[in-house]
């Protein structure tokens, strides 16, 4: 039985960080869903489709080809996976506050989901993994071992993700961050199709006052104690 690490918790929590770091010292592969919503929210942005329209998203989801991979050695600039879109690098492109709130209105359409959930499930299905996202514990793995929501205080989270911004030279101010932050994780937790909640039985981590290598020592640590 592969072993499966299933992550949830909302906007900028550490998820990425943590997973990839944990994926890394275990020998397992890092999944992140969430580009996987954001690079639907490029394509229907590409082709002018509102974020509303189901049917022609899922249609152009079909059409487009996504590849995601671990970075290569030319290709390490920070990210912590390498999205293609067709061939074309679009790492980065998928990183903005823009294509951001689109993802979590593309991610309220069902069809979309069911999509990604499957292709999500595929990935999953032979190998390790620890994958991160937002329906993670409850849809995508539901009989994952070890089930973990990170969060951290709104502000801590607001802190980090400003940060983050602007060591990549986007301009925005704290207060539109943490607008941003609570209006995504507002859509996130109360759209009616698998909103993100903790799961029964999910080991809650509060990472306001932990340091990322705490983190990924306390996972692996446990991980370790399951794979025996
Ligand atoms: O994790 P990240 O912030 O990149 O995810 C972008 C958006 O994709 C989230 O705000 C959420 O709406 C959506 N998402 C989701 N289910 C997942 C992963 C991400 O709904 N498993």
């Amino acid at each position: 039985m592969p072993l499966h690490i299933a992550i949830d918790g909302p906007v900028a929590a550490g998820k990425g960080t943590v997973a990839r770091l944990v994926a890394q010292r275990l020998g397992s592969l890092y999944v992140d869903t969430g580009a996987m919503y954001r690079v639907t929210a490029l394509i229907a942005l590409r082709n002018t489709v509102p974020f509303e329209d189901e049917e022609k998203i899922v249609e152009l989801l079909k059409q487009n080809k996504i590849e995601m991979r671990n970075p290569n050695e030319t290709e390490q600039d920070g990210r912590l996976t390498t999205v293609l879109l067709n061939g074309e690098d679009v790492s980065w492109d998928i990183r903005t506050e823009a294509v951001g709130q689109g993802s979590s209105k593309v991610a309220a359409l069902v069809k979309v989901r069911e999509h990604l959930v499957e292709k999500q499930q595929e990935i999953a299905a032979n190998q390790d993994v620890v994958m991160e996202g937002r329906d993670i514990t409850f849809k995508v793995l539901p009989d994952s071992k070890l089930k973990i929501y990170l969060t951290a205080s709104t502000e801590t989270r607001a802190k980090r993700r400003h940060y983050e911004l602007q060591t990549r030279g986007q301009d925005v101010t704290f207060e539109d961050v943490y607008k941003d932050l609570q209006e995504r994780d507002d859509r996130d937790m109360n759209r009616a199709i698998d909103p993100l909640h903790v799961v029964e039985g999910a080991w809650v981590l509060d990472s306001s006052n932990l340091t990322i290598e705490e983190v990924v020592d306390l996972i692996v640590e446990r991980a370790k104690e399951l794979k025996g």
